[in-house]
Order: C-alpha cells, then structure tokens, then sequence
C-alpha cells in the first residue's frame, strides 16, 4: 500500500518553444482532470518558465526548473539563480540529472550546495540519482547510488519536501528499463539509506523512478514498492502520454 502522493514530473530537456506552450496548456487542463490524487509537475526550459507558470497558475499543475546555480545572485554569467526560478512561479527543481553529472562534470559535492541554496530560496529539490551500465553489469549499482546519496544531500538541512528519482543511466532515453526486482530493491535501498540518515523521516520522502517510462509501461513500474511516482523525459513532451503515464497511478 502507498501511503504519498505520487508525484509525476516532466522533464522537457532542451526541448520547447513559445509555440510548445499549447502542449504545456493541454497538460493543464488534461491534469486537473486527474485531479488532486496525483501531483503533477513540468520542467520546461528556463526560456518558457515563466509562461508555463503563469498558464498553469491556479491549476493546481506545478512548474520546475532543470538546474540552478548555487548562489542566490552574482557574477556568473549565463546561470539561474534560485531566487529567479522561484520568482518566475517554479516551485521544484531538478538537480544532480545524470546529462548535468555526465555532460557537465557535476559533482556530488555541487549538488549539495544547490540543494541548499534551493532550499533556502524555498523550493523543493527533485535529486537524481542513478548508476551507469557499466556500474550495474559489474555490481555497483546500490554501492554508486549510496555514494551519490551520502555526497548530495546536506547532512544539515530537513529532508521534507526533498524528492529524489532514480534514474539508471542506462535506462533513460533508451527504452530500456530494469526490471521489477531490480527497481524495488533501489527504492528499498534509497529508503533504508534515508532512515539511517534521518531516523523517522524517509517515510515521507517521494521516490520516484525514471526512465524511458511509457504510457504502456506505467502502471507496472508505478505499483513497485517504494515507488512514489516517476519522473519523465521524452514522454511528457506530449501531453496526451504523460496525461497517461499520470493517470497510471
Ligand atoms: C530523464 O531524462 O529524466 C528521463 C527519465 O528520460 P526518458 O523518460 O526520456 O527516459
């Protein structure tokens, strides 16, 4: 039995223009008639938050970023700043996503700065977390994630709220996804981890699994113990398959 709201949260990459908008309206309206039951989140690019938040304002549907920087303002060309995400009507952000560690070298350690400073600007941190292939085939994976989770999450803040996805490398993009056992025995994981961590907590953290998650595949991966929703690429650029994958729930 589940006890959380599930949380379904759309990560639209580097994907949308102005004109996408209408797929971010569709979405909305499409949501609230999935009602409270399930939370429902999308990430658009920075360029369309703040659009996407005023469509949705009032709905119910909440907006997120996919990164931020550290710092609440300064001389850092070309970054986001949480207070700016939060400004612009978003109320999660996405961290630590494998195309930031992989592609831009993110470190555990950075992560954990940005999920402070996200936390005090008064947002919620959606942490990805998640092995590669490699790690996997060679028996890594629970040892991988157990060091992601120790270096990103600051031992100093509140873990409500926080929201962490496990997302297999391997597993995004590709069509690919573990199976059943191997998704439980993650979630377990990372929830064991958290109790040790914050005795009485982990309980009300959201675990969400992501990873070519499908309309098709939904429902299966959504009734695994321990998973508390899911977070989506490719799928939530339609509105009609991540309407889908949210009323698998
Ligand atoms: C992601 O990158 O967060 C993701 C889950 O991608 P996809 O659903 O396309 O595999």
């Amino acid at each position: 039995t589940k006890t959380l709201r599930p949380l379904i949260a759309g990560n639209w990459k580097m994907n949308g223009l102005r004109k996408d908008l209408d797929e971010i309206a569709a979405i909305r309206d499409g949501g609230v008639k999935v009602g409270g039951a399930v939370e429902i989140v999308v990430c658009p690019p920075f360029t369309l938050l703040a659009a996407a938040a005023s469509l949705c304002e009032g709905s119910g549907i909440g907006i997120g970023g996919q990164d931020c920087h550290p710092e609440k303002k300064g001389a850092f060309t070309g970054d986001i700043a949480p207070p700016m995400l939060k400004d612009c009507g978003a109320t999660y952000v996405i961290l630590g996503h494998s195309e930031r560690r992989l592609i831009h070298g993110e470190s555990d350690a950075l992560i954990r700065d940005k999920i402070k400073g996200v936390q005090a600007a008064g947002l919620a941190a959606i942490l990805c977390v998640g092995e590669t292939a490699e790690q996997r085939s060679t028996g890594q994976a629970l040892a991988v994630v157990g060091e992601q989770l120790a270096g990103s999450i600051p031992r100093d803040v509140s873990i409500e709220g926080l929201v962490i996805a496990y997302e297999p490398v391997w597993a995004i993009g590709t069509g690919l996804t573990p199976t059943a056992e191997d998704i439980a025995e993650m979630h377990g994981f990372i929830r064991a981890k958290l109790e040790e961590s914050w005795p009485g907590k982990a309980a009300t953290v959201r675990l969400l699994y992501g990873g070519s998650v499908k309309p098709s595949n939904a429902a299966k991966l959504l009734a695994i113990a321990n998973v508390d929703g899911a977070l989506i690429g490719g799928a939530s650029l339609i509105a009609a398959d991540f309407l889908a994958i949210a009323a698998a729930c």
